[in-house]
């Protein structure tokens, strides 16, 4: 992407020779991303042009270097695609995903929108032939809701509250009811996506716009609230609900991206004594506990996926997502 909008692709040579550690992955699956429109839109708070975007993904393993013991030619694999410093106190605490000086490949570094992809072995994470190479391409942001519902201090028996069923939203409820949550209730204003999260198995669904939050959570929870929510929705409203009504005492996780920033209302986290925090991305063992869900069936992907481009109609990939509007989901590119 040269500049908003504006996409060009080129012939480059092919990567040189493999260090030790090095794998070189043939691309097959790209997903497109909110952060991706964002970008697509120019409202991407850190991403400078030109940038090769491209970070949730599927491959196959093309060449390994030397060193390489666990991963063959032929592999299905994706990597992480975050590349940060080992030194600065986060990375040194194991909190990696939030290094001081991260660069995610696809917005600060070049991603994989390309053929040949090298990564190195610490990174990459193989997925079994019996995951397809679109379920492979969900690992990311699968291994986002791996992450968060790991962030709080247990789901076994509480009830939990979703806002947003978009990709990111939806597998995090998912993942609340495979970790063990005894209800989980996703909300949104888009009956197409609360359709979508009830095909994936999420019982409870909510459509915001039709019936007000306070009234919904009642009918669906009775006289015991919930006690955790995600805002995976990025707008103000949803924040100001999941803080007023959720359990005093109890906590609301941070994923959505706010293009305007919110106001909080510290009556509530104060008050209600209330745990908010963030979430940031994943690490690795997020990446592997994603795989192992996908591929045993308990989070599902197919519902998610809306419609694939080739590569060179990149571009009406996002003008697609741009007039189906709440209508598209994950909308996926083919190499
Ligand atoms: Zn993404
Ligand atoms: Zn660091």
């Amino acid at each position: 992407m040269i500049s908003p909008g504006v996409i060009e692709q080129r012939e480059v040579s092919e990567p040189g020779k493999l260090k030790d550690n090095e794998i070189l992955l043939r691309i097959k699956r790209i997903g497109v991303c909110g952060s991706d429109i964002h970008v697509f839109h120019g409202k991407h708070p850190a991403t400078p042009y030109p940038v090769v975007q491209g970070h949730e993904y599927s491959a196959i393993v093309e060449a390994t270097g030397n060193k390489v013991t666990k991963v063959k030619p032929g592999n299905r694999a994706t990597a992480r695609p975050q590349l940060v410093c080992g030194e600065c106190g986060p990375c040194k605490r194991g909190q990696y995903n939030a290094c001081q000086k991260l660069k995610v490949q696809g917005f600060q570094a070049p991603g994989v929108a390309q053929d040949l992809f090298v990564v190195p072995e610490d990174r990459i994470v193989l997925f079994p032939d019996s995951m397809t190479l679109e379920q492979g391409a969900m690992i990311e942001p699968a291994a986002v809701g791996a992450h968060s519902t790991n962030r709080v201090s247990g789901l076994k028996g509480k009830n939990v509250v979703v806002s947003g069923a978009g990709t990111v939203g939806n597998l995090v409820a998912q993942f609340a009811k495979a970790r063990g949550a005894a209800k989980v209730l996703i909300t949104d204003i888009s009956d197409f996506r609360l359709n979508i999260a009830q095909q994936c198995g999420i019982e409870g669904t909510l459509n915001v716009k039709t019936t007000p939050f306070e009234e919904g959570i009642k009918s669906f929870f009775g006289n015991d609230g919930f006690q955790v929510g995600f805002e995976a929705a990025g707008v103000q409203t949803s924040l100001d609900v999941l803080m007023q009504f959720v359990e005093k005492g109890g906590e609301v996780v941070i994923l959505g991206v706010y293009s305007q920033n919110p106001v909080v209302n510290m009556f509530y986290l104060g008050e209600h004594e209330l745990n908010v925090f963030g979430s940031m991305m994943y690490r690795h063992e997020d990446y592997e506990t994603a795989v192992e869900m996908i591929a045993s069936g308990k989070i599902i992907t197919a519902p998610l996926l809306t419609t694939s481009f080739p590569f060179n109609k990149y571009l009406e990939a996002y003008k697609f997502i741009e007039e189906q509007g709440e209508k598209s989901m994950k909308v996926m590119i083919e190499l």
